[in-house]
């Protein structure tokens, strides 16, 4: 198969064409050269307005480097076009491949990118045989493209999230938008200070922090400052790996103190091996520990009230409208409170006082 059978299926510009591919010395190693020529009657676009524009002339012949093939790095080989628009008069065309003055293609940017995101910049200038410079220009170039199209609009519930960096000395912010399942990145921020937060919600705009509907985070407390400050109309939902984290704890809490209450009074100890069954969800249960919990939800015990508590706050989870979620949470952290189940009814005044209820 011919360098440009490949290249006609993965990177196809409009008005051009490839020509020939050749070897060429180029610093140590050889390099692969492919031509790269404009079609016959495609005019240039104008790198202002994009219009198509009559030539003016031609500049010398230069190399764009492009994505490697087996290791072998590859250049096209082009000279630009200078071309006259009413406009803006005399420019240098706009190429599809490569940004302004850039002599590296765009797709060999993102590759760098890419791989920078798995390994350090300097293992990734190392491996791909160029500088780390090249690595660092390519990660700007692609996150100013980022930042220059990202779309903002319509996002309406949002993650936020801190990061430990540099082995755990220093933090970044990340701020996700959640939808259906699924979390993209939309911002990040160095350390996870109110400041830090503060920073996003000004980028972010006041029009479109009104219409949040829903922001979770963890309970590090000034972010819930923040969150609650810039989101008046948005339930502000604790991250669930949290929450669930307090819940066990409650339970277990409550099972440890009543398993000593027991031992005092003489009791059969039920509870003292049952801590997985109580921290387990349900589905997870094998069978033998299933029917373990069956027995024991017919004793009238307090560490059974606050599993079932905790299990019945996972309904939580589905609610889709802020307003039930609301309801829901407002009749949860009622009956925790009448439960008399101290850990339970700090689980509750915890949710309370973090204003997950609005
Ligand atoms: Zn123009």
């Amino acid at each position: 198969m011919l360098i440009k059978t490949i290249l006609n299926r993965i990177e196809k510009f409009k008005s051009f064409v490839y020509g020939e591919c050749s070897f060429e010395q180029i610093g140590n190693g050889l390099s692969l050269i492919v031509d790269v020529v404009a079609r016959k009657n495609a005019k240039g676009l104008c790198p202002e307005c994009h219009k198509s524009s009559p030539s003016y002339d031609k500049q010398p012949l230069r190399l764009y480097q492009y994505v490697p093939l087996w290791n072998i790095p590859v250049y096209f080989a082009y000279a630009p076009r200078r071309i006259t628009c009413k406009e803006h008069g005399i420019r240098v065309e706009l190429l599809p491949w490569s940004h302004g003055k850039e002599q590296i293609t765009k797709s060999y940017q993102l590759f760098l990118a890419q791989w920078a995101k798995r390994l350090s910049w300097s293992e990734t200038a190392v491996i791909f045989g160029t500088s780390w410079e090249t690595v660092y220009r390519s990660i700007k170039s692609v996150v100013d493209y980022g930042l220059a199209n990202r779309n903002w609009e319509g996002v309406e519930q949002i993650g936020v999230d801190e990061i430990s960096v540099f082995k755990g000395h220093r933090y970044l912010t990340c701020v996700y938008q959640i939808y259906k399942g699924m979390r993209r990145l939309l911002w990040c921020g160095k350390d996870r200070k109110a400041k830090t937060l503060l920073r996003f919600f000004r980028d972010f705009g006041k029009y479109r922090c009104d219409k949040l509907q829903f922001v979770c985070s963890d309970m590090w407390r000034p972010y819930l400052k923040v969150i609650k400050k810039k989101c008046v109309n948005a339930l502000n939902i604790l991250d669930r790996f949290h929450i669930a984290k307090k819940f066990n704890e409650a339970v277990d809490k409550v099972r440890r103190d009543e398993v000593k209450e027991l031992k005092d009074a003489g009791n059969d100890n039920v509870l003292e091996k049952a801590k997985y069954i109580l921290l387990k969800r349900p589905e997870n249960l094998s069978n033998k520990q299933s029917g373990r919990l069956e027995e024991l939800v017919k004793i009238n015990l307090s560490s059974i009230k606050a599993y079932l508590l905790k299990e019945d706050f996972q309904a939580f989870w589905s609610m889709r409208y802020k307003s039930w979620a609301g309801k829901f949470l407002e009749d949860w952290a009622d009956m925790a409170m009448e439960s008399e189940l101290k850990p339970m009814q700090k689980v509750a005044k915890m949710l309370r006082s973090h204003n997950v209820l609005v």
